[in-house]
């Protein structure tokens, strides 16, 4: 087996996957790195979401029904909504 970021061979324990602390912390750094550049804009919008629901429902409750206007007037972004 070879190491998942240098390409060197590995020794040891069967199931290693990388030869050393420093590939694991650069392999792992750098898929942070990629899913935060992908997931951050996401993040924005249902948290700006979550924020409008918010500001409309308040923090006591959980069913209210609202004008579709006025979620667009807040500019929520119907397309992206996540579970509770
Ligand atoms: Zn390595």
């Amino acid at each position: 087996m070879k190491c998942k970021v240098c390409d060197k061979e590995l020794s040891g324990r069967k199931d290693k996957i990388f030869c050393s602390l420093h590939c694991k912390n650069e392999y792992h750094i750098t898929i942070r790195a990629v899913t935060k550049s992908v997931a951050s804009p996401l993040d924005k919008i249902l948290h700006r979401n979550r924020s409008i629901l918010l500001e409309i429902m308040g923090s006591k409750s959980h069913k209210k029904k609202v004008l579709r206007s006025e979620l667009v007037k807040k500019k929520f972004q119907f397309k992206f909504i996540s579970p509770l």
